[in-house]
């Protein structure tokens, strides 16, 4: 999509490339919550913004995000202890209302290339709806 980009300037490192080098310009999920590209929108406060992901992977797959920009889990600052916080009460409440709560779901955040991250916003995965299965293959 034009305008789009999946990183924007952080401190890590995106597969071979070093991310600083890439253009400081707004992420996919930053346009989500500036409501600049449609998404299915399940909770949004003055701090978080939940949607349900395009390629669901289990019958509940909802991202909840920080509406201000933080790239991966690697630029958590200490000052954001209480929004990441708020990231999971946000999955506590739409697991409950998902109806997923009591049978179980999975959180997940993935991390730059190893955790195969591909949007380089933070966002908390929540996935439920059926058994998940082992939470990776082991080799
Ligand atoms: P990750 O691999 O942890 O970075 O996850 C990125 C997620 O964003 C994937 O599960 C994608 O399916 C999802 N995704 C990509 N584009 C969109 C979009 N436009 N709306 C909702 N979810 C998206």
């Amino acid at each position: 999509m034009p305008g789009l980009h999946a990183g924007r300037r952080c401190g890590t490192q995106l597969g071979s490339t070093i991310a600083s080098e890439i253009p400081d310009m707004p992420t996919l999920f930053e346009k989500i919550v500036a409501g600049e590209v449609p998404a299915t929108i399940v909770h949004k406060d003055e701090r978080v913004t939940a949607f349900r992901d395009i390629r669901p992977a289990a019958p509940t797959h909802i991202l909840i995000v920080p509406n201000k920009a933080i790239p991966t889990a690697n630029d958590i600052a200490d000052a954001d202890e209480s929004l990441v916080g708020h990231l999971f009460t946000v999955a506590r409440d739409l697991a409950r209302k998902e109806g997923i709560a009591d049978n179980g779901y999975r959180l997940i955040i993935n991390c730059n290339a190893h955790g195969g991250q591909e949007v380089y916003h933070l966002h908390l995965h929540l996935l439920g709806g059926r058994p998940l299965g082992p939470m990776i293959v082991r080799t």
